[in-house]
């Protein structure tokens, strides 16, 4: 099956996709219009006018209107999925459905963001990022705050539950790493997975170190749980995977095994430079993609510090903290 012809059988099962306009980065995020009752999206795109002009705009190309929204169905608890949630929620009356772990922070959005913030800033410090750099990155993510927004989740979803509509059932899936909060959707009828960003064709999906939902302080290790979901995702008789960004995904195993892949040879990579001599998670960051753009800094840092972790894990690298800057060490 191609991308394609996987677009269209989804189409048959009354999934359409919308594709809404994002400032950031990632380009379009997709949307998910399910014809069904109650007349479901899954997920809604930033908060932004353009973003709720072409949302309303593809609506209507299916024959639909915004109003008609009964369920928002969040995937996850970043802005480019979430930010339109508050403004459908109210204009259509719809209910609003996220898994239970992210409720408080889509209810509280903004109040949390700051302490995410403030996680972040202190993790960045400790790993060697320039203050500069990272006084430049807190100005720039309070900027991109007013593409969220807060809403009320009135439907709690939870892990391993069911999320029935009329004419079909989806298993609600909590498999975190992306973000702690990404929920897989799962039709085993029709063998058709939701996944958001948990797995995306064209890029490997960041797992990025975000504050955990729990409200602790301790430092999540987001890799190796973005690695155990993916083990279970691979499990899944999957057929279609329609992700949150870019074309359907058909293969699901054979991407999840490339990924899982990378993720080794790039751990390796980090354990020849530290085997080398000890140094900072920033210090590995520059010496594999140089001097990235300050906006990637905190991406880039997620992806060694996770590498890092699993070398850890397997007992081969340790931290070792100087003055509060984390460097890391070969065992042995
Ligand atoms: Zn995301």
């Amino acid at each position: 099956m191609t991308p394609d012809e996987a677009l269209e059988r989804a189409e048959r099962e009354g999934i359409h996709r919308l594709r809404i306009p994002t400032p950031f980065a990632v380009g379009r995020v997709n949307c998910y219009l399910i014809e069904d009752e109650p007349l479901t999206l899954v997920d809604t795109g930033p908060n932004s006018g353009k973003s709720l002009d072409e949302l309303e705009q593809q609506l209507r190309a299916l024959g639909r209107s915004l109003e008609e929204i009964e369920l928002v169905v969040l995937t996850h608890q970043h802005i480019d999925h979430l930010g339109l949630v508050e403004i459908i929620a109210s204009r259509a009356d719809a209910e609003v459905a996220a898994i239970d772990v992210v409720a408080p922070f889509v209810e509280n959005f903004g109040d949390d963001i700051e302490a995410d913030d403030r996680f972040a800033a202190e993790l960045m410090l400790r790993h060697g990022i320039p203050e500069d750099v990272v006084i430049a990155l807190r100005s720039v993510s309070r900027s991109f705050r007013a593409w969220g927004a807060r809403a009320k989740v009135t439907r709690p979803l939870h892990d391993g539950s069911d999320l029935p509509l009329r004419d079909r059932r989806f298993e609600v899936q909590h498999r975190p790493g992306h973000s702690p909060s990404d929920t897989l959707l799962w039709d085993s009828d029709r063998r058709i997975l939701i996944a958001a960003d948990h797995l995306l064709a064209h890029i490997s999906s960041n797992p990025l170190i975000s504050r955990p939902l729990d409200g602790s302080d301790e430092r999540p290790k987001a890799l190796m749980t973005y690695i155990a979901s993916l083990e279970r995702t691979r499990e899944l008789p999957a057929e279609i995977v329609l992700p949150g960004h870019g074309e359907p995904i058909t293969d699901h195993r054979s991407l999840i095994d490339q990924r899982l892949t990378l993720h080794r040879r790039r751990a390796e990579k980090m354990f020849r430079l530290i085997a080398a001599r000890p140094r900072t998670a920033y210090e590995i960051a520059q010496e594999i993609w140089g001097n990235v753009a300050v906006t990637q800094a905190f991406l880039t840092l997620s992806e060694v510090i996770g590498h890092l972790d699993l070398l850890a894990d397997e007992g081969r690298v340790r931290e070792v903290s100087d003055g509060g800057l984390v460097r890391f060490e070969a065992v042995g």
